[in-house]
């Protein structure tokens, strides 16, 4: 069949994969293409129904459209659980997907100020399992939220980011951000914690990245990442055709931004601690958490408290048993 040169280019590259965590093929399809298309069409109606009808569309599009594509099908390894895309987008078309996107600068601020709250919660975690102030580096900082909690905290920050324009608006705060990846870093001493709490499980090669934070940091330093839970999206996926669990379990997702799973990799605390292993590093510590609010002026009042009822039972069970938490934060020392 034949495409115009435009659609050529611009549709994704799809490239077969195994687990990038230990490395076996064996793995059992969780959602193939339909089940995808489904939760896209459910995660529209979610979020029409919860918006107030004056929304500016833009406001309805941040909410389902989401730097990463929807995969074009889901598994889950047979041996260590990582939630993965197979086929999966080549890693170039993953980068021009971040780098192109160019926001104005009084969204970056609005975006810094919703976020530094949300991340004091991290500051204050990370500060207790170092036990002391310390330097780190960030990886994924963006427009320099939890380089702000770390400094109020006494923890002294540099960011590392790949989009240019988003960086020179988090250096104007008074940061230090380093353009590019954490393999092209050069710090003058090594450093005492390395954070990715965004973007671990949208890199094109996490284990590199892990490579990278192990050659940062000093011996004993804490490497610690945040990523969505695979483990919770297969299980709540696996229920999703009975009537009332199914509607709870696209509760839970939807609220959690796990609904079509926006993600390059869903790694499971098994997975992590598997690929962490491999890399050098010992898993001290895992935290189960719940996303951050996302209700705003446009989201009509009953569904903001819905948001909250929902966040509330999630981040019980979370706390308890991270297994069951829609996001982990898993603390790794070297
Ligand atoms: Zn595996």
């Amino acid at each position: 069949m034949h495409f115009p040169r435009e659609m050529e280019t611009k549709s994704p590259a799809y490239e077969l994969t195994q687990c990038i965590a230990c490395g076996s093929g064996e793995s059992r399809e969780i959602a193939d293409f339909e089940a995808v298309r489904r939760e896209v069409e459910l995660l529209w109606e979610f979020h029409g129904k919860r918006l107030r009808p004056s929304t500016p569309p833009e406001r309805l599009m941040d909410r389902v459209a989401f730097s990463e594509h929807p995969p074009f099908r889901l598994v889950e390894c047979e041996r260590c659980g990582l939630v993965y895309r197979n086929p999966i987008e080549r890693a170039y078309e993953l980068d021009s997907i971040y780098a192109d996107a160019t926001p104005s600068r009084e969204l970056l601020q609005g975006l810094h100020d919703t976020q530094l709250p949300a991340y004091r919660a991290q500051a204050r975690r990370l500060w207790r399992v170092l036990g002391r102030r310390g330097a780190g580096l960030e990886v994924g900082s963006y427009v320099g939220g939890f380089l702000a909690a770390a400094r109020e905290v006494g923890l002294h920050f540099e960011g590392v980011d790949i989009n240019p324009e988003v960086n020179a608006f988090t250096r104007s705060l008074g940061f230090t951000v380093h353009e590019g990846d954490l393999e092209s870093v050069d710090v003058r001493s090594p450093v005492d914690a390395v954070a990715i709490w965004n973007t671990f499980d949208q890199l094109p090669d996490p284990r590199g990245t892990a490579n990278a934070a192990w050659r940062l940091l000093r011996p004993g330093g804490v490497f610690v990442v945040r990523v969505p839970n695979g483990e919770l999206y297969a299980a709540l996926r696996g229920v999703a055709s009975r009537p009332l669990a199914g509607a709870l379990a696209r509760l839970a997702l939807a609220h959690n931004n796990l609904l079509t799973f926006p993600y390059r990799y869903g790694f499971t605390i098994r997975s992590l601690t598997r690929l962490l292993d491999r890399v050098g590093f010992r898993v001290t510590h895992v935290e189960g958490d719940v996303l951050v609010p996302i209700a705003d002026e446009w989201t009509r009042r009953w569904a903001s408290m819905e948001e909250r009822m929902v966040k509330l039972a999630l981040g019980f069970a979370a706390r308890r048993s991270p297994r069951r938490a829609p996001w982990i934060e898993v603390y790794a020392q070297k």
